[in-house]
């Protein structure tokens, strides 16, 4: 049978999907791709709202080192395999390949100019659909089965329940944070069922709760404390950006990467350095009094008043020695994690040990799993795209070994 009679089934438009049914659409497959919503790339376009931050420009060494996973499988030097294989240049050029230039930002985070993921995801579904690959949207997959011909797919659609037969099938059904997107984890007590072990979702990359006082959120919620340093007792390397006061809690980059460690916590703590480019020395040595204590720290160490605020209610006693212990080592006690439908990304999935290299499920030979389903997570900074995309280039090869092996 040539490859071109042989039939996939792709289940979830996220970009692992989209990007395995372009690679396995190109070798010449029949491929159709099906998602529960009515158009693809919910998440994707979501992502795209503050800048669609696609990859990392940081050297390769250091990229493999971001992934992390509690399945022992998904370790290092798989992920070292997957980065060579699609590399973030590689994924640099592709997005080039639609005539979108890409720019590196801050941080090294590289985007597409104009930050456009809409116009990129429409591109890319042309494209996909140029190669032959079929859309069959609003079909929510329910079970499968194997036949003799093939596995047979059950499908929610429109017209009612549906049975399908596949020669092979990627499951790309992404993750649990915003579910409105349709990547719901719905698809874990159909694993489950099934004898698929499964490690259940959880926030990764999200805001933590804090118990604001009233006068502190009165004054503060929604500014920024800028260029700070945070770091945990389980997780001493120290995180440079910016955090932002939300009704409920802090959100921004530097906490969602303390979150995988953050979690493992009884009682979660993070330490703020308020002036990290300053020693606690150079502090003092800066300090002048002239108009009272709170103005001269003010102006002595050029705090900003939500720098202010937070010492302030960590500790009112107006004392230089514990200020300056506070300055560069200020704790903030966290009440918990912000619910997995508001995080950017989720930890726990399909685990590692059930699927061999390529993400094909041991115990069902011929089905696949792909992208944020699996057990792995990273923090922000274009490593969960990334890590889509690589993983979609190995799974595909892994699709076409399979089906070639007559
Ligand atoms: C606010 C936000 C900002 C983000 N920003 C970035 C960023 O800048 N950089 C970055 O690298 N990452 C970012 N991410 C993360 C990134 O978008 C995801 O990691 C990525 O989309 C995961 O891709 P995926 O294809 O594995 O799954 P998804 O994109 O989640 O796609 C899964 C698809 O499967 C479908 N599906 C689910 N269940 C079924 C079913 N039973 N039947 C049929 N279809 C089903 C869903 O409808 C969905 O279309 C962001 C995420 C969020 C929420």
């Amino acid at each position: 049978m040539s490859s071109l009679s042989k039939k996939i089934a792709i289940i979830g438009g996220g970009p692992s999907g989209l990007y395995t049914a372009e690679i396995l659409s190109r070798n010449g497959y029949q491929v159709e791709l099906f998602d529960q919503k009515s158009s693809v790339g919910r998440k994707f376009l979501v992502a795209g709202r503050g800048g669609l931050n696609i990859t990392h420009s940081e050297p390769m060494e250091l990229f493999a080192q971001r992934y992390f996973s509690t399945s022992i499988d998904f370790m290092e030097e798989r992920w070292k395999l997957a980065l060579r294989l699609f590399s973030p240049l590689d994924l640099k050029k592709w997005v080039e390949s639609f005539g979108i230039e890409t720019y590196i930002g801050s941080s090294r985070r590289v985007y597409p100019e104009g930050d456009s993921a809409a116009k990129l995801l429409l591109a890319w579904v042309e494209r996909l659909k140029n190669q032959g690959v079929i859309f069959s949207l609003k079909h929510r997959w329910k079970s499968f089965e194997k036949k003799e011909t093939g596995w047979s797919l059950l499908m929610d659609s429109e017209a009612g329940e549906r049975s399908l037969i596949f020669d092979a099938v990627v499951f790309a059904m992404g993750g649990g944070s915003w579910p409105e997107t349709g990547s719901d984890g719905g698809w874990i007590d159909s694993f489950l069922n099934k004898g698929i072990a499964v490690t259940p979702l959880v926030s990764a990359n999200c805001g933590w709760e804090v118990a604001w006082e009233t006068w502190f959120l009165e004054k503060f919620e929604g500014k920024a404390i800028k260029g700070v340093e945070v770091w945990s007792d389980s997780s001493p390397e120290r995180r440079r950006g910016d955090l932002i006061v939300t009704r409920y809690g802090l959100e921004g980059g530097p906490i969602y990467a303390l979150t995988r460690t953050l979690r493992e916590e009884k009682e979660p703590r993070m330490w703020i350095d308020l002036k990290p480019d300053l020693s606690k020395e150079e502090l003092e040595k800066r300090y002048r009094i002239q108009r009272g204590f709170l103005k001269d720290i003010e102006k002595s160490w050029n705090l900003n008043s939500l720098s202010k605020g937070l010492l302030l209610r960590s500790n009112p006693d107006r004392n230089l020695d514990t200020f300056l212990d506070r300055v560069k080592r200020l704790s903030i006690e966290l009440k918990g994690a912000r619910a997995l439908q508001e995080a950017i990304s989720s930890a726990g999935g399909v685990r590692g040990e059930g699927l061999n290299e390529v993400g094909m499920i041991c115990q069902y030979p011929g089905l696949f799993c792909v992208g944020e389903m699996l057990d792995w997570e990273a923090p922000t900074g274009g490593y969960l795209l990334q890590g889509c995309f690589s993983g979609a280039a190995v799974t595909a090869g892994g699709v076409d070994r399979y089906l070639s092996r007559d």
